[in-house]
């Protein structure tokens, strides 16, 4: 198994990131807000917000990005995908994106318009791969930071491992500079993963996606769909709790606890949550990992 600092970095304090949804009504804006503000102090490296399938949520991720810069010191990282657009669409949200102050964006293939397990199709004028995306974005602004996805449990249309990592050379090749991984609650498997991916001579920071399972039922169908396995160590930690959502957090807590604990001491340094626009495990999870708000005093 290797040792690994993902980031490189020496610093003792981890360093770690937020993902968030557009909010769809202004209930679940007031939510991500709080979210926002409790997770902020933690001081992220960067926090970033996701595109809804086929587009989606373009508007809402624009704006969300945009309130974010206005109105935080946070660094935001808009996600983007090929689908649904032409590239001058693309580019032209790109452009946008750039004029407000954005350097950080996160680019994916995105799933097939007619959902995962469909034949993947883009617009015809569209940028076709996600490496395509990533040299898009490269030459319309070169001080745009890319980063992109990695599948520690290789991507579910990939034939195979080599395949996949070739996809993710592509597209370090093309500019990208961090990855991201899909969620997975196994460590051996983003340990093996890493092996591979530095025996092909990608140097790159992969970043390990953590999602704490506030609704296990609904999170293992969501992560399951996208290629996850949920070993059935996890399921059974859950069991009998569908009814009871205060002793399934303390549970999520702890099992995405204990996961991201056990990473920190192999050497992992960088961790990047899916927040499900929530504060409260995420926030006891970096705190377990030494992460004081700015300006707390930590313990001696
Ligand atoms: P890629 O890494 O480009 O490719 C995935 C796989 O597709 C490859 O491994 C390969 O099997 C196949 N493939 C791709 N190109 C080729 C090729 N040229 N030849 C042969 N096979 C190929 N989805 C959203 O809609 N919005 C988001 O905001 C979003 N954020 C995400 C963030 C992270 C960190 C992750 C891990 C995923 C995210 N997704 C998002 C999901 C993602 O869009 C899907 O998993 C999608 O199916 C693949 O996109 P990708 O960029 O990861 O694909």
């Amino acid at each position: 198994m290797t040792e690994v600092t993902p980031s490189g970095s020496a610093s003792k304090r981890p360093a770690i990131s937020f993902e968030f949804f557009p909010p769809k009504t202004a209930e679940m804006e007031l939510g991500l807000w709080d979210t926002i503000k409790r997770l902020a102090p933690l001081t992220p490296s960067f926090v970033s917000v996701t595109y809804g399938a086929g587009g989606s949520t373009r508007e809402r991720t624009h704006s969300t990005i945009a309130r974010i810069l206005a109105e935080t010191e946070l660094l935001p990282a808009a996600h983007l995908t090929c689908v649904g657009a032409a590239q001058g669409e693309i580019d032209d949200i790109v452009g946008r994106y750039y004029e407000l102050g954005v350097r950080h964006i996160v680019a994916l293939r995105g799933d097939p318009p007619g959902g995962i397990g469909t034949p993947f199709s883009t617009h015809p004028d569209g940028y076709q791969t996600s490496a395509d995306l990533v040299a898009g974005i490269k030459r319309q602004h070169g001080d745009i930071e890319v980063s992109v996805s990695a599948y520690p449990e290789k991507h579910p249309e990939s034939r195979d491992f080599d395949a996949d990592i070739d996809v993710l050379k592509a597209k370090v090749d093309a500019g990208a500079t961090r990855a991201i991984t899909q969620v997975f609650f196994d460590n051996d498997l983003y340990f093996r993963y890493l092996d591979r991916v530095r025996a092909r001579g990608i140097s790159i920071p992969v970043v390990p996606g953590i999602m704490p399972m506030h609704n296990f039922k609904q999170a293992r169908n969501f992560v399951t769909r996208a290629g996850t396995t949920v070993p059935s160590w996890l399921a059974e930690k859950f069991d009998g709790l569908d009814d009871d959502p205060d002793t399934r957090k303390l549970v999520a807590a702890t099992v995405a606890a204990g996961q991201v604990q056990k990473l920190a001491r192999h050497g992992v340094d960088t961790f990047h949550f899916y927040t499900m626009n929530r504060a409260d495990l995420v926030f006891a999870i970096s705190h377990l990992l030494g992460i004081r708000p700015a300006g707390a005093q930590k313990a001696a």
